[in-house]
């Protein structure tokens, strides 16, 4: 029998263009599901053209794949059911469910995971927030469609609850407690269904909610990044997990909280393809093949800079003064503001020198 399979991505960002240089290494065909036939992927991959919610466009890319992944939680998991063969899509339909859900996923973290979360309730109507103790501040969250900051209320007064009433009466939320953190993580882990493999803890540095600067490994204790790996590992362990996934978390003085999971590669990984021995990506396609999955070593401490829209000129500029620096650009045709164009990878021991494209410009 060939190793060599066909591999359906659905979705064709950079995350999915990732995954299939990482499959095409590996000596795999991609065909990918995306919207648009001038994708990030379509310079690596097939395209087929077509909504995400096409079950025509989905069953045909069954129908020529082996197996399936996804590059984004919120895929049609109904229709991806209706479309799939036994075991055709490794990370399954559940995984989906779960994280797109707030209210699931709080759920299946404490209570299934048992890791801890910020305290937390679900709200489905102002009604519910009419109790709450206004001595702590809170973030009121939708339940579902929310994405870097989107649909999320900060509730540290009285006032804010005018606000906060109106996003409790347009969708189920969840009110989580504010927590006080000293560094927002990240883990990734990636398992093959039986074993898990996890890579070192990343710190994330946000600008306007988005991504900007991962640090590698993150400035925190040894015992605590033992507890966040030791969390991922759990988390994984519970999913049963194919594949990749992303655990972001918490670290306070002496604790790690879970905040959210992402059953995909996460921009905070990207720095794996040089500072790691295998990548994000290469254990993500490893693991939903069922192969064996190597352990993972950081090379040397490593920072991750973020390239948007308003960055491209001035990251350009950066690693011609910088050429021990890794560029990458994604191939995406409009320069949007904003918008993820690519991302600098550089070893460096020193990472507060280490500056942000927006710091001081855009910000
Ligand atoms: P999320 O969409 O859940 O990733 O939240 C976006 C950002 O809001 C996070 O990266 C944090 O900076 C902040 N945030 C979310 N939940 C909390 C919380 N419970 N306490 C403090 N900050 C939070």
């Amino acid at each position: 029998m060939s190793s060599t399979k066909t591999i359906g991505i659905i979705g064709g960002g950079q995350l999915g263009q990732m995954m299939a240089i990482s499959a095409i290494y590996m000596g795999h065909k991609v065909i990918t599901l995306d919207p648009a036939s001038d994708c990030p992927s379509s310079r690596v991959s097939e395209v087929i053209a077509a909504p995400y919610d096409d079950v025509d466009a989905l069953r045909q890319l069954a129908d020529r794949c082996d197996v399936l992944t996804y590059e984004f939680e919120n895929v049609d998991a109904d229709g991806l059911d209706a479309v799939i063969k036994d075991g055709q899509l490794p990370q399954g339909t559940e995984l989906l469910r779960i994280s797109q859900n707030r209210i699931f996923e709080k759920d299946f973290l404490s209570n299934k995971a048992q890791v801890t979360v910020a305290p937390y309730k679900v709200v489905t109507s102002s009604l519910d927030l009419e109790d709450i103790d206004l001595s702590k501040n809170y973030v009121l969250k939708t339940a579902t469609g929310g994405y870097d900051g989107h649909g999320q209320k900060v509730i540290t007064s009285a006032e804010d609850l005018e606000e906060a009433n109106a996003l409790a009466n347009s969708a189920e939320c969840v009110l989580e407690e504010f927590v006080n953190f000293d560094l927002e993580i990240s883990v990734i882990v990636s398992g093959n269904g039986k074993d898990v493999t996890v890579f070192p803890v990343q710190e994330n540095i946000h600008r306007n909610n988005i991504l900007s600067k991962t640090i590698v490994p993150a400035r925190i204790s040894d015992r605590l990044a033992d507890r966040a790996k030791a969390i991922a590992v759990k988390i994984a362990e519970q999913l049963n997990l194919s594949g990749t996934l992303c655990v972001e978390m918490f670290a306070t003085a002496d604790d790690i909280v879970v905040n959210e999971i992402a059953p995909r590669p996460h921009n905070s990984g990207h720095y794996s393809i040089e500072a790691c021995d295998f990548s994000q990506f290469d254990t993500h396609i490893l693991g939903i093949l069922g192969a064996p999955l190597p352990a993972i070593n950081l090379h040397e401490p490593a920072v991750m800079l973020n390239v948007l829209g308003q960055h491209v000129e001035a990251a350009e500029r950066y690693v011609t003064e910088n050429p021990s620096a890794h560029l990458h650009m994604y191939g995406k045709l409009e320069a949007k503001h904003n918008r993820k164009m690519g991302h600098v990878t550089l070893f460096s021991n020193e990472p507060d020198n280490v500056v942000e494209f927006g710091k001081g410009i855009d910000f």
